[in-house]
């Protein structure tokens, strides 16, 4: 698995508005000196998507993604936006199943599994986030709850081409906690023979990231972990200089 490609894709959440376009300019100079080792993925909120991807269009190696989508591709559905408006936008892929989606929304494995099948519809990366909270962790129910996300959230025709896993304790989102590399270690690598188990050669080859409270001083003991392919990053990828050194550290 050393030979996958890092990602290293950034969630802004609901932070930015089109004078952040300076910010995402930035990023952009900058992934060219990261290209040779990382691709880099920026999801601003769905009202950026279009102004950030014409920019980004014929760079080698920074995407523009979105943070969430409806499950279907059109219909009666107020406020909500389809896996197929965000391919027209230009984005590349979609951040389905984050914590503060499930939290927050109420969405269920089950509808998680439904909008990562609504991304690859669009022709587009599903990156599907699974992780425990807090009093799981505290239980001892981490594995148990991963494999269970695992098992409902990612749909059956998963590729190395079409997924990518993000692991995220809860607990370490916004926080400035991390797991030690030890925890990180062993729930990647629970994670990896999950995908083989499932998805054979395809899951040994696909993309899994670590992400909560990553940050450039914690990036290159994280990112050096066995079975870690890169990071999802919230906080420090608003800022081009932190999300930059992030994606140095590899
Ligand atoms: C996230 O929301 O995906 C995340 C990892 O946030 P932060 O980096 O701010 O902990």
């Amino acid at each position: 698995t050393d030979a996958i490609r890092p990602l290293i894709a950034g969630n802004w959440k609901m932070n930015g508005l089109r004078a952040s376009a300076a910010e995402f300019e930035a990023m952009l100079a900058g992934a060219a000196k990261v290209a040779a080792k990382a691709d880099l993925l920026v999801c601003p909120p769905a009202t950026l998507i279009a102004a950030f991807a014409d920019k980004a269009r014929g760079s080698k190696n920074l995407k523009v993604g979105a943070q969430d989508c409806h499950q279907k591709a059109s219909g009666a559905n107020t406020g909500d936006i389809s896996a197929e408006m965000l391919a027209d936008a230009g984005a590349s892929a979609i951040i389905v199943g984050h914590s503060e989606r499930r939290a927050d929304h109420g969405e269920s494995d089950f509808l998680v599994r439904a909008k990562a099948e609504a991304a690859w519809r669009a022709g587009l990366t599903a990156i599907v986030c699974i992780g425990e909270t807090q009093h799981q962790r505290d239980a001892g129910q981490t594995l148990d709850i991963c494999r269970g996300q695992l098992n409902l959230s990612l749909p059956p025709a998963a590729t190395s081409g079409n997924l990518v896993v993000a692991y995220e304790p809860v607990w370490a989102i916004g926080t400035g906690l991390t797991p030690t590399v030890g925890d990180v270690e062993q729930v990647h690598r629970f994670i990896r023979e999950f995908l083989i188990a499932k998805f054979n050669g395809e899951g040994a080859r696909m993309r899994l990231l670590y992400g909560g409270s990553v940050k450039p001083s914690n990036a290159a003991e994280l990112m050096a972990v066995a079975n870690v392919n890169g990071a999802l990053i919230g906080g420090a990828s608003l800022k081009a200089a932190d999300f930059l050194a992030i994606a140095g550290s590899y």
